[in-house]
């Protein structure tokens, strides 16, 4: 009998070849496990039905003994802002509705062609605007470890398609934190790539200079899998790079802790909640006693990361979202006039959340607001880049909390922006520096009665992701 929940990408590889598992048994599977948990939970907006079509083809070739590709065989749920040719795309907006992707987002060509199986989409905040998946257009995603919380977000359905078993592997989105928090919340691994390391076309732009795509797996070693299948420069992204990345280990050996909001004498403060803090404090004396050096180290600009970011983030939304204007894409508001049929297609369309953050982008960009905001919040970003540049000259790691609080409540902090934006503490920085990061699950904590999962963030230097695996495998040991 196959233990379904354990299995990883190496695991099904190795049960495919021996012949004790088929690609179609595996689909079948999750399919089963769908239909049984997902009216409940809502990590799927679309359980595509060409799934098995794909499986029995995998199977056959596997069969033929043809050597299996990385990921032949291996079901994906795929967050719905990444365009899979022939399928709705929405990023859980009404203003997408009807909407069908016309062709492949790169990450999902290359998925494609080492095999890979996409079971679905996955429901998300609005345009990836959130922190729990209840800015999704299509309902709230709820948390496999207590129904009564959120998932995380904005990956939220990508995090629980893969901790509720109902995916091997997932695709998700990192703006500022949305592979890495959905995964903390649901004892899942996420990476955020460094920035151009994969390429986005193909992913419904939310903020350009942040956006990153990157799995959410049940191993470190998956997400490495993956991240080597999907990353590489891509003509159709300009940002995108060729990293040469080391093959072998790079034997990291320190660790550094950033005093401003992990303080080892302070921590507890800054709203880091106790039961936190007491698990970050076990995974220093964890790396302490696999021999690595732990050192105190100063990132003095993050304390202003949310407020550049919160600036950032807006002005580049307010951009990207112009384009729905409901001539070009989804659903289309009738007017009297062309301005008419803007102004309404964009009224119904966007939720709260889209249109307060497109508000507040199109004012730090007005002439007279410019300098004093966005500008500023550049020269912020700038110092924060380098605040991380002058530290990874001390150390070969950062590790954080990925989250300064488990899971919340459903309805907890949705009415109130800024508690949510302060979710995001701890990993936006990572973006507006642009280095890559990993949530790796780290345990859980008892609320009532409930095991809540948690996230320990490791964070490295630019193009150094193969540092992110090798300490990650080491943390998951425990
Ligand atoms: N929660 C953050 C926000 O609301 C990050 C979102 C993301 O990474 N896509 O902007």
């Amino acid at each position: 009998m196959t233990n379904y929940s354990n299995l990883t990408i190496k695991s099904v590889r190795e049960l495919f070849t021996n012949g004790e598992l088929s690609a179609r048994e595996l689909v079948a599977h999750y399919q089963e496990e769908i239909k049984k948990k997902d009216p409940e939970l809502n990590a799927y907006r679309e359980v595509f039905d060409d799934a098995f079509k794909a499986a029995e083809e995998a199977d056959k070739k596997i069969k033929e003994g043809e050597t299996p590709r990385a990921l032949e065989g291996i079901p994906f749920a795929i967050k719905d802002n990444i365009l899979i040719k022939g399928k709705m795309a929405g990023a859980s907006s009404k203003i997408l509705e009807g909407y069908t992707a016309s062709y492949d987002a790169t990450v999902i060509e290359k998925l494609r062609e080492e095999g890979a199986i996409f079971l679905g989409r996955t429901n998300m905040d609005e345009f990836a605007m959130g922190s729990s998946t209840e800015n999704s257009a299509y309902g709230a995603t709820k948390n496999p470890y207590d129904v009564s919380r959120v998932p995380g977000g904005s990956s939220g359905g990508s995090a629980v398609a893969v901790a509720g078993d109902m995916a091997l592997a997932a695709l998700g989105s990192d703006t500022g934190g949305s592979i890495r928090q959905p995964a903390a919340f649901c004892g899942v691994v996420g990476l955020k790539p460094t920035y151009g390391a994969v390429s986005r076309s193909g992913l419904i732009a939310m903020a350009s200079s942040l956006d990153q795509v990157g799995p959410i797996t049940k191993s470190v070693r998956d997400a490495e899998i993956i991240f080597d299948v999907i990353r590489g420069r891509d003509d159709l992204d300009s940002t995108s790079l060729e990293a040469k990345l080391p093959s072998g280990r790079s034997a990291s050996k320190t660790i550094g802790v950033p005093r401003e909001y992990f303080s080892l004498k302070e921590m507890g403060k800054e709203g880091l909640e106790e039961g936190i803090a007491k698990k970050f404090q076990e995974s220093i004396e964890f790396f302490k006693a696999k021999g690595f050096e732990i050192k105190e180290v100063s990132l003095p600009s993050v304390d202003y990361a949310l407020a550049a970011y919160y600036i950032v983030m807006p002005a580049e939304v307010s951009a990207n979202l112009s384009r729905f204007d409901g001539i070009r894409y989804g659903s289309r508001a009738e007017g009297k006039n062309l301005l008419e049929v803007y102004a309404k297609t964009r009224e119904k369309g966007f939720g709260p959340e889209a249109r307060r953050r497109v508000i507040l982008g199109a004012y730090v960009l007005s002439a007279g607001y410019y300098d004093a905001y966005y500008a500023r919040a550049q020269k912020v970003r700038y110092m924060i880049r380098k605040d991380f540049e002058n530290e990874f000259k001390n150390v070969d790691l950062l590790l954080t909390p990925t989250t300064p609080h488990p899971a919340f409540k459903i309805g907890e902090k949705v009415s109130d922006p800024l508690s949510m934006y302060l979710e995001d503490i701890y990993t936006v920085p990572i973006n507006l520096a642009g280095v890559p990061a990993i949530s790796v699950p780290f345990g859980t904590i008892e609320k009532e009665g409930k095991n809540l999962p948690v996230g320990i963030q490791l964070i490295a230097p630019w193009h150094e992701e193969r540092r992110l695996f090798e300490a990650g495998k080491i943390l998951e040991e425990k």
